[in-house]
This record gives C-alpha cells, sequence and structure tokens, in this order.
C-alpha cells in the first residue's frame, strides 16, 4: 500500500529562521564592501535561491563570492537566533501519529537542511529532507518529487510561507497550505494571490484537513 506524505517548507515554515538568514546574508555583503541592505529587503526574498537573492540585492556584486561567503558565514551561527515555531513539534507528531510521512522539502541545499534540522532537534520527526542540489528550485516541482521518490509515498499537502512554494506544490499535484505568521516573507495579500487551497496563521488548523 502506498504511503501518504506531507511536505513541509523549512524556513519560515517549521523553523523561525529568518533572523538568522538575514543577518548572515548582511554579513557576506559587508565583507565584500556592499552595505547593509536592512532587514525588510532581505526578508522579502527569503525562500529564493542563494544567486538570487544576492543578484537582487547587489546587482554589480560577485554573486558567486557573495554566495560563498554566505554557505561558510550562515552554518557557524545559524542557531543564534533560530527555532521551531511554537506549533511545530505538535503538529508533526500529530501527524505522524495519523499515519503520514513528513519530508522537509527546502530550496537550502540538503547537507546545510539536514544541519539546521538536527541542531534544531527537528530531525528524529522528520523521515526525510530534500533540500535543492542541483536542480530547479521551487517553484519548480522538482524538490517535492524527489522527496517523494524518496519516500515512495504519495504526496498529500504541500505546507510553505512563501508564494513560491505554494506554485511548487500545485505543479507538483499537491494540495497547498500557507501559513501566515507575523513578520513572514510574504503577507496575506501576497499568499493569497498564489491561490493556496489553505491560508492559516499557524499549523494547528492543518491536523483537521487530514
Ligand atoms: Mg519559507
Amino acid at each position: 500500500m502506498t504511503r501518504r506524505a506531507i511536505c513541509f517548507d523549512l524556513d519560515g515554515t517549521l523553523v523561525d529562521s529568518l533572523p538568522d538568514i538575514i543577518g548572515s546574508i548582511a554579513a557576506a555583503m559587508v565583507e565584500h564592501g556592499l552595505p547593509d541592505p536592512g532587514d525588510a529587503p532581505v526578508r522579502a526574498l527569503v525562500g529564493l535561491p542563494l544567486q538570487d537573492m544576492f543578484t537582487a540585492l547587489a546587482p554589480e556584486g560577485d554573486v558567486a563570492a557573495l554566495a560563498a561567503s554566505y554557505r561558510r558565514i550562515y552554518p557557524a551561527r545559524f542557531t543564534q537566533r533560530s527555532t521551531p515555531f511554537v506549533d511545530t513539534v505538535e503538529v508533526l507528531e500529530a501527524l505522524r501519529a495519523k499515519g503520514y510521512l513528513l519530508a522537509v522539502t527546502t530550496t537550502k541545499r540538503s547537507e546545510m537542511a539536514r544541519d539546521l534540522v538536527a541542531a534544531l532537534g527537528l530531525a528524529d520527526h522528520l523521515d526525510h529532507v530534500q533540500g535543492t542540489d542541483g536542480f530547479p528550485a521551487k517553484p519548480a516541482p522538482d524538490v517535492i518529487e524527489r522527496a517523494l521518490a524518496a519516500l515512495d509515498a504519495e504526496g498529500t499537502w504541500m505546507v510553505d510561507d512563501t508564494t513560491h512554494d505554494v506554485h511548487a506544490g500545485a505543479a507538483a499535484g499537491l494540495q497547498t497550505y500557507a501559513v501566515c505568521r507575523p513578520e513572514a516573507t510574504h503577507d496575506r495579500a501576497m499568499l493569497a494571490s498564489a491561490h493556496p487551497d489553505r491560508l492559516e496563521e499557524s499549523l494547528l488548523p492543518l491536523l483537521e484537513l487530514v
């Protein structure tokens, strides 16, 4: 019998990680003599591939060098302020109890994503952590399709916090559940423009849908 799986974006969905990401982006830019872009411009770009973020923030910059700096700086500080959201463990445990396989599907690279998941104590609550390792990033469906193939499972919901994720989930044929939290990357109106099947303020209502 095919098992059913639920896919989760990581940053801003399962873990409150934006301040460490924003701080690391700023540190990488300052290291290369560029101005600190401030929180808001970076926040709006979180969830995109690093190259796309730095291209937007520093069109004249050496994007590859900036990304290399970020990949060195971020793992050294990625749990300074990051924590799972208050509802994350409760929801993952409840979904597992219902028989679902649970995957992270993130634009981070797999190694970085697994390190963060482990550092924040979530590894035992997940069946697979799928990063984006050299194939098209969300909104392409590839990262979701790879996670489902690794689990040999049928996808049900994609749970996430940006329009890129919602489009990826829909392209992979999943129902889409967008979480709009305070200080999120995409606000409620932006998320609504992607037409998720559900738009909620926390993960908890997901438990009523499965
Ligand atoms: Mg996210």
